[in-house]
């Protein structure tokens, strides 16, 4: 087109040389001037509109895309299939996030909600499109999620009731996306908490109903004298070891359910300096002289919980460390305070434990060595019940271990926890019964 452009400046001169030509010719012929230019200017009409028919066509054909003609038409098809494309593959991505069962709520830095899915309706009670814009957790207000929503922490909120619909439980997890925007995904969990509230009404139950005959049977064994049946002596000792650690365990797993179904601890203050001297006197009472124990006490500081499941909790940690440490061991019980709260702990140069098993400890019933811990008299609980009691504390457990050379595990306590001490009188044990 740009080339039939560029010359039709030549045009009119052409003309103008071919009638020229034409005469001169017509002269050269026998003097017939006119004839020749009559002749020339009918041929260069036809030429031109001829001319002028091509220009039309090329103009027309300009208009719309000429795939044989234009050299950039194989790359306009692939860009306009491609962008088809992305557009299909983007409008099903959206239909199938919209359609997840968990809900997803795209929020900018400030919690405005930016996009939501069908879930997030019926979770989370958004409503579209009035709730496009709003704050996330304005609209949430007076609920768990919205009170987390003010400081969202990595940490996945767990087991909430659903703002949109109060009997399904959800997860929450809050998620970076983008350039400075969040992904809040709501899971909806109801069926494994009716599961796992199945699992602990079972076991609750179960040890609840095991109470009774155990300590029936407890009781007549030890009315059993083995010096009446000599004979049976070393069997009756071993029956009443075995119904003794049985009535343990029926008390851990009790402990445990009620610990797993609370919410929170009552507010009391726990003093630490006799409940520290209630800890010794149990450690030396388990270990019968075969470690040293030391007790050092440095944060002048109490506790604010309840004292039965601190005491449970921090005797177990110390009962741990006499039964994994052998004759000639040290323990050493800590108290002391951290730029962030006041640790608890106990040191021991025992076994010590693998650093594979580490994360697994506070499971029910993991045990590194189960010989070693069934003759330790354990029941595999104990450390189950640590953790729980700390977390009903805001506390978390720490685990240092080297094999053959021993452990630390430390109680982490927050200032929320933590009391200045009335004054007292540390020779009397506390009372934690
Ligand atoms: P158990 O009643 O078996 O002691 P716990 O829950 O208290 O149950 O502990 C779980 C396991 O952790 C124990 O079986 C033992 O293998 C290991 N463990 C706990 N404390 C110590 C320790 N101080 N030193 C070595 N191993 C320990």
């Amino acid at each position: 087109m740009n080339r039939l452009l560029d010359s039709a400046w030549k045009l009119p001169f052409a003309l103008v040389v071919g009638l020229l030509a034409g005469g001169l010719a017509g002269w050269l012929a026998g003097g017939h001037v006119a004839t020749g230019v009559a002749l020339v200017a009918v041929a260069e009409i036809v030429l031109l509109l001829t001319h002028l028919r091509h220009i039309a066509k090329t103009m027309i054909n300009s208009s719309t895309p000429d795939k044989n003609n234009d050299p950039d038409q194989p790359r306009h098809d692939r860009f306009m299939m491609r962008s088809r494309r992305l557009a299909a593959n983007l409008h099903d991505l959206r239909r199938a996030a919209g359609n997840l069962p968990d809900a997803i709520v795209l929020l900018d830095q400030d919690q405005h909600v930016r996009w939501f899915n069908h879930a997030a309706e019926s979770l989370l009670g958004l409503r579209r499109p009035q709730d496009r814009g709003i704050v996330l957790r304005d609209k949430l207000h007076n609920s768990e999620l919205a009170g987390w929503l003010e400081e969202p922490s990595p940490e996945p909120l767990n087991d909430v009731s659903a703002p949109g619909q109060p009997s399904r439980h959800i997860n929450v997890t809050m998620l970076p996306f983008g350039q400075r925007q969040r992904l809040l995904l709501a899971r909806d969990i109801s069926h494994m908490s009716r599961l796992e509230q199945i699992r602990r009404d079972f076991v609750a139950n179960v040890s609840h109903e095991l109470r009774t005959p155990l300590t029936v049977i407890h009781g007549y064994l030890e009315l059993l004298d083995p010096e009446d049946v000599p004979h049976l002596a070393p069997v009756l000792g071993e029956m009443r070891a075995q119904s003794k650690r049985m009535g343990q365990i029926v008390e851990d797993l009790l402990t445990l359910s009620r610990l797993e179904t609370q919410d929170h601890v009552s507010e009391e203050r726990v003093q630490m300096a006799p409940l520290l001297a209630t800890l010794r006197k149990e450690a030396e009472a388990l270990s019968q002289g075969r470690h040293t124990i030391t007790v050092e006490s440095t944060a002048e500081l109490d506790l604010l919980g309840s004292p039965k499941d601190l005491h449970s909790a921090l005797s177990n940690l110390v009962s741990n460390a006499v039964r994994y440490t052998p004759t000639g061991g040290r323990i050493t019980v800590r108290w002391e305070r951290t730029a962030e709260g006041a640790n608890y702990s106990v040191t021991d140069t025992g076994y010590g434990i693998p650093a594979d098993h580490l994360s697994r400890l506070t499971e029910r019933f993991y045990r590194v060595s189960s010989s070693r811990s069934r003759d330790s008299g354990g029941t595999g609980l104990g450390l189950s019940i640590v953790k729980h009691v700390l977390g009903l504390h805001q506390a978390r457990l720490d685990i240092r271990s080297t094999p053959g050379q021993g452990s630390t595990f430390t109680c982490c306590f927050g200032p929320e926890r933590l009391l200045t001490p009335e004054v007292h009188d540390v020779s009397k044990p506390l009372d934690v019964h």
